[in-house]
């Protein structure tokens, strides 16, 4: 019951300063963090803490950050075999945040982008039920790899962040796919950043149109909708104390990996997915912010 994770690893920098500096200006900033990152590395993390056990594919340098990303990955009890080392640096993120919350962020995709699918991934690993990816490694190697584990059999989820142009092949190979507001706007040439439940099963049904078996929008802290081809469902959002939504996204996709490799019906597999997305924007941060199983569990028989 292994959740095999495609996708990228960051050391994210974070300054934080009363204002972001205009062009040509120089600040003093109050302090600089360093936090794990990268929607592979996140949704790893999610999924494993959700309770499954989780393989990585992905790529960092030969550089102190890569050291500190694969010590992560051995502190979270996350498979590591397929973790490569490379000649370019490891991903890194550097994220200015100003007092009110404004934020800008440059993304060295490094390491990242060297990131390639192989046929003994998956012959080597008989345990995967489910395989996950995300759009922050190249996208040719992303279809490779949702492609390759349809054909094995596995269940394949893909999360198509940050947003890019979706093949048909790639759409068909997928039966999940999990995008956020502006994530399903962009994949029917809209570009909107909020969405009723309405407009989002509107696209949900264009989107099965192009291809998709099995469509979820996350809508924040409305909920999601989910749509195939039986039925729609709506799951809303949990009433949370929301500090800081970073990586409620990424939460949620580990977490609905992790019960989709349990076997569990959709409608729970939803349930569990939007507590840990509602748990991830309870705290700052995004791996500090993930939740682990017995949070998430004790969040839905809160409902009862
Ligand atoms: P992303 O981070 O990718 O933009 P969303 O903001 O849609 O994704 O969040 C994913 C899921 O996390 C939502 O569908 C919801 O279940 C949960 N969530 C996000 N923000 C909140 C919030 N403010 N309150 C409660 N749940 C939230």
């Amino acid at each position: 019951m292994t959740v095999l994770v495609f996708g990228s690893l960051n050391l994210d920098l974070v300054t934080y300063a009363d204002k972001l500096p205009a062009i040509g200006e120089t600040i003093v900033g109050e302090k600089l963090l360093r936090f794990p990152g990268g929607k592979g590395l996140n949704q790893a993390i999610a999924a494993r803490r959700a309770g499954a056990e989780v393989l990585m594919v992905g790529s960092i340098g030969n550089d102190s950050d890569g050291d500190f990303l694969f010590d992560i990955l051995k502190s979270e009890s996350i498979g590591s075999k397929f973790i490569t080392k490379t000649a370019e640096q490891t991903g890194i993120a550097v994220i200015e945040v100003s007092k009110s919350g404004e934020n800008r962020i440059i993304i060295i995709a490094g390491a990242n982008s060297k990131t390639r699918f192989s046929d003994e991934i998956l012959t080597s690993s008989p345990s995967v039920t489910v395989a996950l990816a995300q759009l922050e490694t190249p996208i040719a190697e992303v279809a490779k790899f949702i492609h390759k584990s349809k054909a094995a059999g596995k269940i394949t989820i893909l999360n198509p962040a940050p947003i890019q142009k979706l093949d048909e092949h790639l759409l068909e190979d997928t039966d999940y796919l999990i995008a956020n507001e502006t994530e399903a706007s962009f994949l029917v040439g809209n570009s909107v950043e909020s969405l009723s439940k309405d407009e989002a099963s509107a696209i949900a049904k264009q989107l099965q149109k192009s291809g998709s078996k099995k469509v979820i929008i996350t809508l924040g802290a409305q909920g999601s909708i989910y749509l195939d081809h039986e039925k729609s469902l709506f799951t809303p959002a949990y009433k949370v104390n929301a500090v800081d939504t970073t990586a409620a996204g990424d939460a949620f996709c580990g977490a609905f990996a992790t019960a989709i490799s349990q076997g569990r019906p959709i409608e729970y597999a939803l349930e569990f997915a939007s507590a840990a997305g509602g748990l991830a924007a309870t705290k700052a941060g995004a791996v500090p912010s993930i939740p682990s199983q017995q949070e998430i569990l004790s969040m839905i028989t809160s409902l009862d």
